[in-house]
């Protein structure tokens, strides 16, 4: 069976103070049995959440890295810096980094092989507007950013992502889908997966994403293809994060 992930994405917020906060409060006690949390963290945090963690269950993850190396690319962060850090996931092709940042499906692509390479999971988001909801490409937009990504890599990398589903109107907007809606959506991205192969479909981490808060959490993990959560704004408080852990 597949364990439950919830992975909180602090966006760019959070203080030194916080990380620490959180390192004291998310005990191995404090989670349930069997299920892994991870904090994506602003780069600047990484190497004190890396400290702050350390004796504790919560993974570090960063928000998103360079498609190169190294090299003379002003202002990047390499994923070999990340893990050096202590980063083991990195967030790729979220919708912020897609729609403020324009990454396409090729910048996506192309830091997810750098995400491998370095040694990181990436942690690849899908999601559709509102827009595009409305004119029912949801299926369409949600598997063709998938297939841009699984396409081009080699079986056995595929099999080192976990995949977040966030429709983007649901992201900060207080508006979460339904566990209906998800898990519709969630069963077709675990049905396409089938088609590379049957191993990768089951064993395939699928977490949701978009305003889940301790209040919706437990309808929507008790989907049958939902296997945590991508968590922004209630992330943030402590008390909030470790309530979707219990209901996962
Ligand atoms: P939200 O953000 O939980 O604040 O909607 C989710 C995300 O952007 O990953």
């Amino acid at each position: 069976m597949r364990t439950p992930l919830i992975a909180g994405n602090w966006k760019m917020n959070g203080s030194r103070e916080l990380i620490e906060h959180f390192g004291r409060q998310v005990t191995s006690d404090a989670l349930p049995g069997g299920v892994s949390a991870a904090l994506m963290v602003p780069f600047p945090y990484l190497e004190a959440a890396n400290k702050a963690f350390k004796a504790g269950p919560l993974v570090v993850g960063a928000q998103t890295l360079s498609d190169q190396p190294s090299g003379a690319f002003t202002g990047e962060v390499s994923g070999n810096m990340l893990a050096e850090l202590g980063a083991q996931y990195v967030l790729v092709g979220h919708s912020e980094r897609r729609a403020l940042f324009h990454e396409d499906d090729t910048a996506v692509l192309a830091r997810v092989r750098a995400a491998l390479a370095a040694g990181l999971v990436p942690m690849l988001c899908l999601g559709e507007t509102l827009e595009e909801r409305e004119a029912e490409r949801t299926e369409a937009v949600v598997l063709g950013q998938l297939e841009a990504v699984l396409d081009a890599l080699e079986a056995d990398q595929r099999q080192r992502l976990v995949i977040a589903y966030e429709p983007v109107w649901a992201i900060g907007t207080g508006r979460t889908a339904s566990p209906e809606q998800a898990q519709a959506v969630h069963e077709v991205i675990r049905a396409r997966l089938a088609r590379y192969s049957a191993p990768l479909a089951e064993g395939m981490q699928l977490l949701y994403g978009g305003s889940m808060k301790a209040s919706n959490a437990a309808e929507l993990l008790a989907q049958p293809d939902i296997d945590g959560g991508l968590v922004g704004g209630a992330s943030l408080k402590v008390d909030d994060f470790l309530a979707i852990c219990q209901s996962a």
